[in-house]
């Protein structure tokens, strides 16, 4: 199987990617997560990188799509992946066509995950990551046992530099330029399913993955 996961920040892409990819033993290509990876290491990716991360901006298409396309041309990929943070606006809703077009394998979804903007602010306020194994927390949704300690690997947990108040408010704004438009070329497409993603995560994941047990021409 085959999904992109679409959703404003804190509309749980990546939570819900992690559980679906257990689930359904499906690859989960997070592009925030390879690009937070690529700027800690300080690769070439990384150093152009690092200014739009930091401030909510897009990192340009150019750099993006092509890193996507090289995580997709791998053999894990070939039966099924999750794709979450990718495409996040047109050109990249495109590029992604034309490269799976190219390879025959179109038969993909949409998840669109859609939570209230107070949901959002609330989860992408208090979220919390840890420095050595990325394993995310939520000061009150989700805590760790021990303050600011992760639960797995005893890890420091540290706040995104773009969780932070002024920049959640230009990710916001970022995505409801770039990204919402994208939500209605896949409903064009019919490829969307809408999923409402302001319950707890456990919950959400039922529903899609419930959602997901029927056929297409039964989902809403
Ligand atoms: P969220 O969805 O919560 O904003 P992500 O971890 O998906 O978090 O993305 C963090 C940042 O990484 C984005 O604000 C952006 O700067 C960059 N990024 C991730 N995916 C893309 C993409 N497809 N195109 C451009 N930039 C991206
Ligand atoms: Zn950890």
């Amino acid at each position: 199987m085959k999904l992109v996961l679409l959703g404003a920040p804190g509309a749980g892409k990546g939570t819900q990617a992690k559980g679906l990819s257990k689930e359904l033993k499906l690859a989960h290509i997070s592009t925030g997560d390879i690009l937070r990876i690529a700027i800690k290491e300080n690769t070439p990716l990384g150093q152009k990188a690092k200014r739009y991360v930091e401030t909510g901006e897009l990192v340009p298409d150019s750099l993006v799509t092509q890193m996507v396309i090289e995580r997709l041309s791998s053999d894990d990929v070939k039966d099924g992946f999750i794709l979450d943070g990718f495409p996040r606006n047109r050109q990249q809703a495109s590029d992604l066509d034309n490269f799976l077009s190219g390879r025959n394998t179109c038969n993909y979804f949409v998840l669109y995950l859609d939570a209230s903007e107070k949901t959002l602010i609330k989860r992408l306020s208090g979220r919390r990551i840890c420095r050595k194994c990325q394993a995310v927390y939520h000061l009150i949704n989700f805590p760790p046992l021990k303050e600011m300690t992760c639960d797995h690997c005893q890890g420091e947990l540290y706040q995104r530099s773009d969780d932070k108040e002024e920049t959640i408010k230009n990710r916001l704004e970022v995505y409801q330029r770039q990204t919402a438009p994208v939500v209605e070329y896949y409903f064009k497409q019919k490829r969307l399913i809408h999923i409402k993603s302001d319950d707890d995560a456990p919950l959400v994941l039922r529903q899609m993955l419930e959602v997901l047990a029927k056929p297409f021409s039964s989902r809403s």
